[in-house]
């Protein structure tokens, strides 16, 4: 049995609002959104994070991004823009250890520097 949250959703065991759907990915709201518009897009094939990616998934990751890029212009954020991130593992304080790209847009968003700490301790 896979306890993975992610799975859980691609499989349809947990319900999500799905943005976008093919053979091989999906693309959902966050749940707990940190900009007006966030999703998430993942592979369907469970990747632990972005450090696992092996290159034979390199043509899937390359699929993921393309998409990512369309869904935010389809969700109005072509001219504004926005941030992809893929947080990985523990010092990236990954949560879900299911490969996945996180798009936040729909406002003008906090610094980069503003979530990350260590800069501000080290400089
Ligand atoms: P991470 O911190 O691993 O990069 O991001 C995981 C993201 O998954 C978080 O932004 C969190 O809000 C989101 N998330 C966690 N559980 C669920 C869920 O059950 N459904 C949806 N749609 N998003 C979730
Ligand atoms: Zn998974």
């Amino acid at each position: 049995m896979n306890n993975c949250l992610f799975c859980r959703i691609v499989a349809g065991e947990i319900p999500s609002k799905k943005i976008y759907e093919d053979d091989e990915m999906l693309i959902f709201y966050d749940i707990k959104p940190m900009a007006p518009v966030h999703f998430l897009v993942i592979p369907k094939k469970h990747i632990d994070n972005l450090m696992e990616l092996e290159k034979t998934d390199a043509a899937l990751a390359g699929r993921l991004f393309f998409k990512a890029q369309e869904t935010a212009k389809e969700l109005g954020c072509e001219d504004g823009g926005g941030r992809f991130v893929v947080n990985a593992k523990k010092d990236g304080r990954q949560t879900v250890n299911h490969l996945h790209i996180h798009f936040l847009g729909g406002c003008k968003l906090g610094g980069f520097g503003a979530g990350i700490g260590w800069q501000l301790k080290n400089t």
